[in-house]
């Protein structure tokens, strides 16, 4: 991948940018707009670890972008390029996701500059863990202040490891398990997390897809069956959504960008084989079932119906946005499109669903996770037999009045009590769903705005200003002019 551009202004101040953008659109107080951008507070810390022939010294940054509701939260970033400056633009992007997608937290972010690659997994755990410790001796690990989460680089391995310090340390807090999420089901971690954002993002482009509209607007015609799409990136966010997409709702998934280059099958790529490929040779290189090139950031401008940016930052830049060939972008990472080429995007009139609400559903699973660790039990088990019961007699009354037998295959959907699954996928899309209509309704109140992206930052904007008005920080959330 490697195609960031150097944009006239940083990632932070683009989204900035656009927090000014959206308050400018409803005719809100510019101080507020100062308000909410600021990033409340900053930790960076340095520390050695000894491994075993040498000692290292590490960098990394906690960054609690607003408390106007706490925990703050967010992910953990792993990468060698991370600096303070990504961080601090990510904590912003979490509190409007948070809020966009009625999360009641604040937004945060983390990273640690690291080539997780050059270590041992032994070594992992001991840099992990003395990080951990740098975070909780100063408040930045909490179940009531700053909780973690997988991201670029982590996963509910380094999820894990971070429940365990902070258990050794505070052995005595009885909601221990909730000052992390993503972590592995047996660890106090919920079912769906790990897919969760790729499954969001599914139950986002479905319910947009519902709204022939908006679909017409984006020059498409009806129906997910039979898009094209192009996927930039196969992690966690890149894979599960092309999977679902591909599998159950008839998605072609023409191209696979990768840091070795891209993958191209005008017919369809088996995402599944693509990922078994990528895991054995570290590439899509040599993957048997497309046509290979080394220049991955020129597939980006292919033509298709929808193209999935699910890696880094600033990949649609203003120097190729003009040649971008897509029907609409739909941002599975955090920030692929800069504000620059935001607004070359706006101007050519392609559709862009927003980071800040087509991948919220990551920390959504997460807000789930965080309950059930304080409510000590897994979701489903007080109703799920109850339910069940209620289904049969449910079906036992229609049989007595009817006079006959609802078949078994009928009966047992019927009177099936939900899973923890089962929840987690409902309460998921419900979320998604709820948020793209708060988004349309935005656009039909102002019919100045035209994009998802400022309508989504309005969202947002008005819940916090709303929270701070009830703070007695702001004299009046209501627009001033
Ligand atoms: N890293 C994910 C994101 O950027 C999830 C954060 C969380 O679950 O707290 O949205």
């Amino acid at each position: 991948m490697g195609n960031r551009k150097q944009e006239s202004m940083s990632f932070r101040e683009g989204v900035d940018r656009m927090v000014d953008r959206a308050t400018l659109a409803i005719g809100l107080d510019p101080d507020l707009a100062r308000m909410i951008r600021a990033c409340n507070a900053v930790l960076q810390v340095k520390f050695p670890v000894r491994l075993e022939d040498r000692v290292e010294v590490f960098t990394g940054w906690w960054a609690t972008h607003s408390a106007h509701r706490l925990p703050a939260k967010g992910g953990l970033r792993y990468s060698p390029f991370v600096d303070q400056n990504e961080i601090e633009a990510l904590a912003s992007l979490m509190t409007y996701k948070c809020a966009v997608a009625d999360i009641p937290f604040g937004g945060a972010k983390g990273g640690l500059v690291i080539n997780s690659s050059a270590y041992t997994e032994a070594e992992l755990r001991q840099i992990t863990h003395a990080f951990a410790m740098e975070l909780a001796r100063r408040d930045f690990l909490h179940p009531g202040t700053n909780v973690p989460a997988p991201d670029l680089g982590t996963s509910s391995r380094e999820m894990a490891w971070i429940a365990d310090t902070y258990k050794t340390l505070y052995p005595e807090d009885l909601n221990q398990d909730a000052c992390v999420t993503g972590k592995p089901r047996n660890r106090g971690g919920i079912a769906g997390r790990t897919e969760a954002t790729g499954k969001g993002i599914q139950y986002a482009l479905r319910e947009f897809f519902r709204h022939a509209d908006a679909v017409a607007a984006a020059g498409l015609t009806d129906g997910l069956a039979g898009k094209r799409a192009v996927f930039q990136g196969l992690g966690n966010v890149g894979y599960h959504t092309a999977k679902y997409l591909s599998e159950q709702d008839g998605v072609v998934v023409t191209a696979i960008i990768e840091r070795d280059g891209v993958i191209v099958n005008e017919e369809g790529l088996n995402v599944h084989d693509v990922k078994q490929h990528l895991a054995e040779t570290g590439g899509v290189k040599g993957f048997p079932g497309g046509v290979y090139s080394e220049n991955g950031a020129d597939a980006l401008e292919m033509e298709c119906d929808i193209l999935v940016p699910a890696a880094l930052e600033s990949q649609i830049h203003a120097g190729n946005a003009m040649r971008i060939r897509a029907g609409m972008i739909v941002e599975a990472a955090n920030g692929p499109v800069t504000y620059e080429a935001d607004q070359i995007l706006r101007d050519r009139g392609v559709t862009i669903l927003p980071d800040v609400f087509v991948n919220a559903g990551g920390v959504t699973v997460s807000y789930f996770e965080w309950t059930r660790n304080l409510s000590h039990m897994r979701f489903g088990r007080l109703q799920r037999r109850y339910d069940e019961l209620r289904g049969r007699e449910l079906i036992a009354t229609i049989e007595a009045i009817t006079g006959h037998r609802v078949p078994e295959e009928m009966a047992q959907r019927v009177s099936k009590g939900a899973s923890e699954l089962d929840l987690v996928r409902s309460g998921l899309d419900d979320t998604m769903r709820q948020a793209f209509q708060e988004i349309r309704e935005v656009l039909k109140a102002y019919p100045a705005i035209k994009d998802y992206r400022t309508a989504a930052y309005v969202v947002a904007i008005a819940k916090i200003a709303q929270s701070y008005y009830d703070l007695g920080l702001t004299a009046s959330p209501k627009p001033v002019s």
